[in-house]
């Protein structure tokens, strides 16, 4: 089974992580390049941050 990153389509293989489509008949399962799982969990952080910078505001407000 190959692990496709489901953001860049990546397929992981022994060599890394390649810029290469599976064969259709391989079964694939999604997953993160350690690229894009980076980006995601900056973007993540950076939402959550947004969050309670957005709850931060409201209670402010409710003062
Ligand atoms: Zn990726």
């Amino acid at each position: 089974m190959q692990t496709v990153c489901c953001v860049c389509q990546k397929t992981k293989s022994q060599s890394g992580w390649i810029q290469k489509q599976p064969r259709k008949e391989t079964r694939v399962s999604h997953g993160y390049c350690p690229d894009c799982f980076h980006s995601t969990m900056e973007r993540a952080q950076g939402w959550l941050l947004a969050q309670n910078a957005g709850q931060t505001g409201i209670m402010a407000l409710g003062r």
